[in-house]
């Protein structure tokens, strides 16, 4: 046996124990083994009942000798209590838990039980209870001979229904005992001396049963030595795999471009402005990778409004100029096409030939791709399918990264030989983290914003309050500039919200009749919705209500104000990204949140909206709110999943995790000197890809 076979190798599981191990997604031995506890309980000391006090956590533990169901009170008989009587010989602690009547049938008399939970005085003072306290049965027949469910800092798994605490507990020990034995430690052995981490047995067996003096807090934290063990070396292996993509695809010959600079100086002569610092270094960086014979793979960070899609077009043109084809791609069909309309009339101006390829689009004509007379290819995940393409092409942009997977920016790649890859994203991340899901990336940072922009003033709106949004509205009206109202549509055919879109666009036309008031969503065609845009920034609608199609590439600077109904609904980012739509002009911008109550969270990200206007602060936050898990999507982006680490709690560890599985890359590209990493890398990142060329 050993920790890859299947979990009925260990005596005392059989097929019904596995049956319900594998709703909880374990199935071979080492899913046991780093089957990680949620939180862990002190119970090394257990409390006569006579010396406990009131007001603390505590364990105790006893035999019922009286457990019943009553009515609360005579005042108040549906609501019905279950009390358990135990005593420890010297004293006597009632156990109460309401409406849960079920309880009856679990605990009997003479049944010994563990009791955890917070001890108060009873009403008279003359003894102690517990409500809903954590409890466990002890079979009579089963008792605690291995000393892992009291007397100690136990584990608290997550359950499924039909599995209890004490026979997890005792699976994971079982498991321990038969197979710990086999693991290796496949970990670079200096670097696990140097960072002072203790053996991988030692901590796989620890997070499980921690040894006497083990901060519980450490555990619960999950910054205990051993889960720091246990994180470093997932940590280590998702760095190792992007240290080797990286080397892989830079060890390869790309395209070293010759762009002439005639499309971008007619370009820049055409633009209404000039770029910003930021914008021209970055665009050197690229320049610089483009004209390199390494395939370029590099990241644009910038928040909201920093002016990446100049610099993107920029870049697509020194690839057209060099006699290359250039595509971008974009997360959804409303995404692609804003980026077309946006590009498009430039594009054409230069004489270029401009191509939309979604899904939806009925004339896709792949040969206009495949001919090479498409010079510019904008598109969603339909760029990457097999019916399409390329005749030669040579530099890829990928819109909003983290919304792909590491997978199809490589299925993108393929159409091409070693293209040049940039991506772009408007949802700045952290720095510190930036690095672990771009780890295998450059990294340019736009961190400057064109210059007359003011700051958005944004204000969280109660429904009541609605007269301030009204006043709002007529004041910037009157005074010559526009306001987009935004409504909620979750998904393109949630027809209710499209109901409640139109029906406020009517309402708003009643309250201003002398205003033009438009309506643009998903559901118009492309042409049509290009009109009512077109209207709007010419000034002849000042007021659009929409749902939100507007998002992103809408820019109007007469906009003033930006009205967002249902904010609590949103996410922060798309927040964010809808309030970069005002404020792009001279004039003060408002925009107001108008909130109809929702959760804790909800209420949170209103109020960090309300509080910054700086993207990074607001990606910060929203992870935090959301959890590196939810924020990064890792199921989505292609990255394996992590157990023991966290990325936000853990980056320093990340940091020294990335050094040292870059520099090792670096001295051994194959790992050929380590066979067992090179196993282990690989079982890891699954069939994710290709991570060796070499065999
Ligand atoms: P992002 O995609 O980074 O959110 P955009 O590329 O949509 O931002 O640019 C936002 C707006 O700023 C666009 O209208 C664009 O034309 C304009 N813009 C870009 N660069 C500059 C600049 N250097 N000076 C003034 N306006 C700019
Ligand atoms: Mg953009």
């Amino acid at each position: 046996m050993d920790i890859l076979s299947p979990i009925q190798y260990i005596k005392g599981i059989g097929p019904r124990r596995a049956a319900l191990l594998a709703k909880l997604g374990i199935e071979i031995v080492k899913d046991i083994l780093f089957y990680l506890p949620t939180r862990y309980e002190d119970r090394s000391s257990i409390k006569k009942i006579t010396q406990l006090i009131s007001g603390e956590i505590q364990t105790v533990t006893g035999k019922v000798i009286k457990a019943e169901v009553m009515p609360a009170s005579p005042r108040r008989p549906r609501l019905k209590i279950f009390s358990v009587v135990i005593t420890d010989g010297n004293g006597a602690l009632t156990a109460k838990w309401f409406n849960q009547t079920y309880l009856g049938k679990i605990f009997k008399p003479a049944h010994k039980v563990v009791f955890y939970g917070l001890v108060k005085s009873n009403y008279w003072g003359s003894g102690f209870e517990m409500v809903n306290p954590e409890y466990e049965i002890i079979d009579d027949d089963e008792e605690d001979a291995d000393h892992i469910n009291t007397g100690r800092v136990v584990p608290v798994y997550g359950l499924t229904e039909g599995l209890s605490q004490r026979q997890l507990r005792s699976i994971v020990h079982l498991t321990l005992t038969s197979a710990l034995a086999t693991v290796t430690d496949v970990m670079p052995e200096d670097i696990i001396t140097d960072l002072h981490l203790p053996g991988l047995r030692q901590s796989i067996e620890a997070v499980h049963f921690p040894p006497p003096g083990t901060s519980l807090s450490d555990l619960n934290g999950g910054t205990s030595p051993y889960h720091q063990r246990l994180a470093f070396d997932e940590l280590f292996t998702l760095q190792l795999g992007l240290a080797a993509i990286k080397n892989n695809e830079i060890s390869e010959k790309g395209i070293s471009f010759e762009p002439t600079g005639k499309l971008t100086g007619e370009l820049l002569e055409k633009l209404p402005f000039k770029l910003t610092g930021a914008q021209k270094r970055v665009i050197d960086d690229i320049a610089k990778d483009m004209k390199s014979p390494f395939p370029m793979n590099r990241l644009i960070q910038g928040d909201v409004g920093s002016g990446k899609t100049i610099v993107a077009f920029i870049a697509m043109l020194g690839a057209v100029e060099s006699g290359y084809q250039t595509a971008l791609m974009a997360p959804t069909e409303i995404l692609a096409e804003q980026h077309y309309l946006n590009i498009h009339s430039l594009a054409e101006s230069l004489g270029l030939k401009i191509h939309l390829l979604t899904g939806s689009k009925k004339d896709k004509n792949y040969d206009m791709i495949a001919s090479g007379k498409a010079q510019i290819v904008i598109g969603t995940h339909a760029l990457i399918q097999e019916a399409v393409s390329f005749k030669n092409l040579g530099l890829i942009v990928i819109d909003e990264q983290h919304r792909f997977g590491v997978m199809q920016r490589a299925q993108l790649r393929k159409k091409g030989t070693n293209p040049d890859t940039l991506i772009m994203t408007a949802t700045p991340i952290p720095r510190t983290l930036a690095i672990t899901l771009y780890g295998d990336l450059d990294y340019s940072l736009i961190d400057e914003l064109p210059p007359n922009r003011t700051p958005v003033l944004t204000k969280v709106i109660r429904e009541l309050q609605k007269n301030i949004v009204y006043d709002l509205m007529d004041r910037e009206t009157k005074a010559g500039r526009q306001v987009y109202v935004v409504y909620p549509l979750i998904e393109e055919s949630e027809k209710s919200n499209l109901k409640a879109a139109i029906t406020g666009m009517e309402a708003l036309q009643k309250k201003f009749p002398d205003l033009k008031v438009g309506l643009i969503h998903g559901k118009l065609p492309t042409s049509e919705r290009e009109d009512i845009m077109r209207d709007f920034k010419k000034g002849l609608i000042q007021m659009l209500v929409s749902t939100t199609v507007i998002e992103v590439g809408v820019d109007v600077p007469n906009a003033t104000l930006m009205v967002i109904i249902h904010a609590e609904r949103f996410g922060l980012s798309q927040l964010h990204q809808l309030r970069g739509r005002v404020g792009r002009g001279a004039a003060k911008s408002h925009c107001l949140l108008l909130n109809y109550g929702g959760s804790v969270d909800a209420m949170k990200r209103l109020d960090i909206m309300a509080r910054s206007n700086d993207g990074f602060k607001i990606a910060e936050k929203d992870l935090e709110i959301r959890g590196p898990g939810e924020f990064f999507g890792t199921r989505q982006s292609g990255l394996p999943d992590l157990k023991a680490a966290n990325l936000l709690r853990d980056y320093k560890l990340l940091e020294i995790a990335r050094k040292q599985a870059f520099s090792l890359i670096e001295k051994d590209p194959s790992l050929s000197t380590h066979p067992k990493l090179r196993r282990n890398l690989e079982d890891f990142w699954g069939k994710r890809l290709e991570l060796f060329k070499t065999a």
